[in-house]
């Protein structure tokens, strides 16, 4: 199973430690070359307008775009989130709030009971976004003060706080566990 993660910018390297914990080889992702035959993808948090600018260079828009809308398991995590929303690829039908806690706060730490993770989860906010608007087919799976901060579409789940950082493994176990029965799903047809 080969996991990859975008890693033109950002905190790319925490997130192929916990994958490769999990299992998964982990590739870095930085040409469309790097998306050919992976498993699954990270977007992983930094900065979305630097993040942006390198996906343009590279040539990488269409690509993720495809990768994502073939239905490969696909875990974004802070400005991964804003990537993949309606104003950036365009392949998660909500929009995203920059910097959203950052009037309030600019990082902080909260227990978060996600749908179906079972029992509380330590995320880390860090000048992240929260989800405003939610198309029909997203599933709110945690929200902090009434905003969704971890949502679900089909093989997409991102999250607005950083599970890298916590040595909890269970939202990245989602994506290798998401890639696992996409495999099977082949095997069988
Ligand atoms: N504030 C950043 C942005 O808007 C995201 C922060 C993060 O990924 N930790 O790009």
């Amino acid at each position: 199973m080969v996991v990859g993660v975008l890693a033109l910018q950002g905190d790319f390297e925490a997130h192929c430690r916990v994958l490769s914990e999990l299992g998964a080889d982990c590739r870095l992702v930085r040409t469309p070359k790097d998306l050919e035959d992976l498993d699954g993808l990270v977007m992983p948090g930094g900065e979305s307008t630097t993040m942006t600018l390198g996906i343009e260079r590279e040539g990488l828009t269409e690509p993720l775009r495809d990768l994502a809308a073939n239905g490969t398991p696909v875990l974004a995590t802070c400005a991964g989130l804003i990537m993949l929303d309606r104003d950036h690829l365009g392949v998660l039908d909500v929009k995203a709030e920059r910097n959203a806690f950052g009037r309030q706060v600019n990082s902080f730490e909260s227990d978060l009971e996600l749908e179906g993770f079972g029992g509380a989860l330590r995320a880390v906010f860090i000048r992240a976004p929260w989800v405003d608007e939610t198309g029909d087919g997203v599933e709110v799976l945690a929200e902090v003060d009434g905003h969704p901060v971890a949502v679900r579409q089909g093989n997409i789940m991102a999250v607005a706080f950083h599970p890298e950082l916590t040595g909890d493994p269970r939202v990245h176990a989602w994506l290798v566990e998401r890639v696992r029965a996409a495999a099977e799903a082949r095997e069988v047809a």
